[in-house]
């Protein structure tokens, strides 16, 4: 029993890390890991039919690598009620956004509402209270559920459900590759980020195809940040 606040007995208090073994949650979950204990952090990585699924070995290898006690969870049914680049071989992934549209062909509608919703629950049934995701507005794509405010709503929404305070934290929200390069190496884990964690569409791990947009930004964020731009 850690502390007793408002008659409630809090009896312990750790972090889900959303966590898909790409470069943002990444240092996310060495971020989580360096505020709550190895023991108090719960990795939680989704299967949805991603075409880039290597990223959920990267995931499951850092977590066998570093002892954490991380846990997978099939979500394929996204693949067959949403349309995205993502998880169709044959839809080619888009680099620009479409004339019409808001976002590239890359966007998968719902996705981040769901992994939200259910780190929500898993921490309500650990006693813990936040979550942490490696979402970004700096962010290529303008997903729209990168955004702060789709955040703020969904950590509402979640707490209402649950009747349970659930602080959904998003430390590289306002960050550039350049700086979440940076926050690694401070976190002195920038050799695992680079060389471990998959970002690439195509599921190369490390410097990945280098030709696909992921890989363009993850190589403009490094060369940034090599050069002393963060
Ligand atoms: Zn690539």
């Amino acid at each position: 029993m850690k502390s007793v606040k408002n008659n409630k007995t809090i009896q312990k208090d750790g972090a889900v890390v959303v966590f898909s073994g790409g470069q943002d949650s990444t240092t996310c979950l060495f971020l989580a890991e360096k505020i709550y204990g190895k023991e108090n952090v719960i990795p939680v990585s989704f299967f949805y039919g991603q075409r880039h699924a290597k990223e959920l070995e990267a995931a499951e290898k850092i977590c066998r690598r570093f002892g954490f006690q991380g846990i997978s969870l099939p979500l394929d049914f996204l693949k067959t009620i949403t349309v995205s680049s993502l998880t169709e071989e044959e839809n080619p992934i888009g680099t620009e956004i479409p004339e019409g549209e808001n976002y590239p062909n890359t966007f998968v509608p719902g996705r981040n509402l769901f992994f939200l919703t259910i780190a929500g629950v898993i921490a309500k049934n650990a006693g813990y209270h936040h979550v942490i995701t490696g979402v970004s507005e700096v962010d290529f794509s303008g997903y729209p559920d990168c955004r702060e405010n789709f955040i703020r709503s969904a950590e509402e929404t979640i707490t209402f459900a649950m009747d349970y305070d659930i602080k959904i934290h998003t430390p590289l929200m306002h960050k550039t590759k350049a700086q979440v390069w940076k926050t690694a190496e401070e976190l002195g884990i920038i050799d695992i980020v680079y060389n471990e964690t998959v970002t690439c569409y195509n599921g190369i791990p490390g410097e990945g195809c280098g030709g696909c947009p992921a890989c363009a930004l993850r190589r403009k964020g490094w060369d940034e940040y090599k050069a002393g731009k963060y």
